[in-house]
């Protein structure tokens, strides 16, 4: 790894391992109370009542990490005064929505985080959505819903639209509309020179922020464009542990129509299948009926309860699914593009068996309707894309998770979800971005020639 592709892989750890080789950057008092002359909103500086708080993110693998002072931006304005005190001072920045960055993305030991998680609104004017960066994924469904419209995204029903977006949003209804950042028809961003620009249509800095990922400045809106509220239902059918192989033949061998998303689990204990269908019940259990065994169950809701099933709050109202409940995790992603070989099979089978879970995306559809370089998001071609996935302690978590990715990569095509960044992924800018990498690099030395923004490239 030469020096830049150190750097990069550093941003891309949120600075978390970097930090043992660059000193964390310490605020001067002069530096502390011109940014809080600057801004509106809270800013929590170290030892400070609600820094703790303030500074910790989804993952509790990066608890440790103490950035030199948390910015909750009270608008844009105080995103552009942010900036801009930083460029006076020579101080980097990470932006933050929802905190939910696999590798403690939006923490940092030297960068200044600015956190826009506040800035949550969610509108609709005609059939387009303004969403804030922190507007998180299952109040989107439910005000949308509320006026008959949705967009495709995730599925986690905390995670926010400003990381979401800017690395892809992939979700149950990802092949029939494809993914978030494909409904984007403008940003608002804050760039490294403070000024607020709305970007869209050919702009190099349009392209990148789809799919680019963080360090090209501070998205503050996003418009999307939304589609009516499709009729759905929904099946999940489960196998036991020694029908593991079985699960994936017949879930890779499954002619879906782009209506149908579906997403197979490999454990240790056995497999599952489940998946969104918009469409009509009857229709759907034929479309699924070679997966059928037993255990098939099928079911018709309405879109927006629908959606609190994938999220896991269909029992309780909107509050519990938007609980926010950090955990400790390491997961890594590889893409495949190819048929699995029955030895391709065995070997997801060994790496379920060590423990981590194996969640796999099906692709095609709308999503592989856009060109590779149509957007900074590559993966075009995937037929799936495999989440691997440990939730327990961390280094526990992450030799199974990096275990198990040596076992299945050989059958993957080389290419890795950037939403689903792994600080142990060999050769990561190459993965996450292929052959746009170059385009978003030229991109991000324009935009921000200074380096204030942590970035990846
Ligand atoms: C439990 C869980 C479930 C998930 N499920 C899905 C899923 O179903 N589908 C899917 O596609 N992904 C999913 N993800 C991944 C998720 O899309 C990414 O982790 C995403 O980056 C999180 O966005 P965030 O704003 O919550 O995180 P943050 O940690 O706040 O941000 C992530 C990255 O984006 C940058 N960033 C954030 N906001 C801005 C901004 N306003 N301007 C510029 N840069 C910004 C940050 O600096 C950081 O680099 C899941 C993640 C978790 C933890």
């Amino acid at each position: 790894m030469n020096r830049r592709e150190l750097l990069g892989a550093a941003a891309l750890a949120g600075l978390a391992w970097a930090d043992d080789a660059f000193a964390a950057t310490r605020l001067t008092a002069a530096q502390r109370r011109a940014l809080r002359a600057a801004v509106r909103g809270p800013v929590f500086f170290p030892g400070a009542s609600g820094y703790d708080a303030a500074r910790r993110v989804f993952n509790r693998r990066f608890d440790g990490v103490r950035p030199p002072a948390v910015v909750r931006a009270r608008d844009t304005t105080d995103v552009q005064a942010a900036v801009r005190w930083a460029e006076r001072f020579g101080v980097p920045l990470v932006a933050r929505s929802g905190g939910h960055g696999y590798t403690g993305d939006s923490t940092s030991r030297t960068a200044v985080v600015i956190d826009v998680g506040g800035l949550d609104r969610i509108s609709l004017s005609g059939t387009t959505a303004t969403l804030g960066p922190g507007a998180r994924n299952l109040a989107v469904y439910a005000a949308l819903a509320a006026r008959k419209r949705t967009i495709p995204s995730g599925s986690c029903p905390t995670v926010a639209a400003g990381g979401l977006v800017l690395g892809g949003g992939m979700g149950l209804a990802g092949r029939a509309y494809g993914l978030t950042l494909d409904r984007v028809r403008s940003f608002d961003v804050v760039t490294a020179d403070g000024r607020r620009r709305r970007v869209e249509g050919d702009d190099d800095l349009f392209w990148a922020l789809r799919g680019g990922g963080a360090g090209f400045g501070i998205v503050t809106a996003i418009r999307l464009r939304t589609v009516a509220v499709p009729r759905a239902c929904g099946f999940r059918v489960s196998y036991p542990r020694a029908g593991r192989a079985e699960a994936l033949e017949a879930w890779e061998s499954l002619h879906a129509p782009r209506e149908l998303t579906s997403i197979l689990t490999l454990d240790t204990g056995g497999a599952s299948v489940f998946g969104q269908y918009l469409g009509s019940e009857a229709a759907l259990r034929r479309l699924v009926a070679p997966l059928a065994n037993a255990t098939l169950t099928t079911g018709t809701d309405t879109y927006l309860n629908l959606q609190r099933r994938w999220a896991g709050c269909a029992d309780g109202g909107l509050p519990a699914c938007l609980r926010y409940s950090p955990t400790t995790f390491a997961a890594a992603s590889v893409y495949v593009s190819k048929r699995l070989t029955s030895a391709g099979r065995r070997a997801f089978v060994d790496a379920a068996d060590t423990g981590a879970s194996l969640i796999c995306d099906a692709y095609g559809g709308a999503i592989n309707e856009v060109s590779a370089h149509a957007t900074a998001f590559v993966h075009r071609h995937a037929r799936f894309s495999v989440q691997i996935l440990s939730y327990t302690g961390a280094a526990t978590a992450r030799s199974r998770v990096d275990r198990a990715r040596r076992l299945i990569a050989g059958h993957g095509n080389g290419q890795a979800y950037q939403n689903y960044p792994d600080l142990d992924q060999p050769g990561p800018l190459r993965a996450y971005y292929g052959d746009n990498l170059e385009r978003l690099r030229r991109i991000k030395r324009e935009a921000d020639p200074g380096k204030r923004f942590i970035s990846a490239v």
